[in-house]
């Protein structure tokens, strides 16, 4: 049995290209309790996770994560926030009540996953400058986006350089 993440509507298991992502696998936690409010994060209706059950990272956030080493480890008490949810299981979670205890980070986050197709992301640096830096990768939900020189844009052919060389030379091509 090849190993799936066990999220709602996710179908990443572990291969080549999810590992080319940047998408790692991680284990349920150990303790009762923790195991527990993943399974509750899940929402899937008398879910039980088993000594093997996965989730991908696509579920936490970047800063859940210690990257420092050669692998990739959740951070000590974080619980799974991304999901992709069909709208029957769309609920404000019970724990925020209270407007008081509120705090501006305690809001609730729009699942970015939703809106937001990370492998289908691309980034283009545009810098004039004399001596240029490379800015450091993006990283969007713990995946890096591909850098890339140029882009087909609404149609139109953009490059880092911003001449319109490309585009002249699809459009001339066109032509013909
Ligand atoms: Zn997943």
């Amino acid at each position: 049995m090849p190993d799936f993440c066990a999220a709602y509507g996710c179908s990443n298991r572990r291969c080549l290209q999810t590992r080319t992502r940047g998408i790692t696998f991680h284990m349920f936690p150990k303790t009762e309790e923790r195991r527990r409010q993943w399974e509750l994060a899940l929402r899937r209706d008398g879910f039980v996770s088993s000594g093997k059950t996965l989730l991908c990272s696509e579920h936490f956030r970047s800063e859940d994560f210690d990257r420092t080493g050669q692998t990739v480890w959740l951070k000590d008490g974080v619980v799974p926030t991304i999901f992709n949810f069909p709208a029957h299981l769309q609920r404000p979670e019970a724990t925020r009540s209270t407007t008081t205890s509120r705090r501006a980070e305690d809001e609730p986050q729009p699942n970015v996953v939703s809106i937001l197709n990370v492998a289908k992301t691309r980034e283009m640096v545009i810098d004039f400058r004399r001596v240029r830096t490379s800015p450091l990768p993006l990283c969007i939900l713990g995946e890096d986006v591909a850098v890339v020189e140029d882009y087909k844009y609404l149609g139109v052919h953009l490059d880092n350089g911003l001449n319109w060389r490309i585009n002249t030379d699809a459009v001339h091509k066109k032509g013909y």
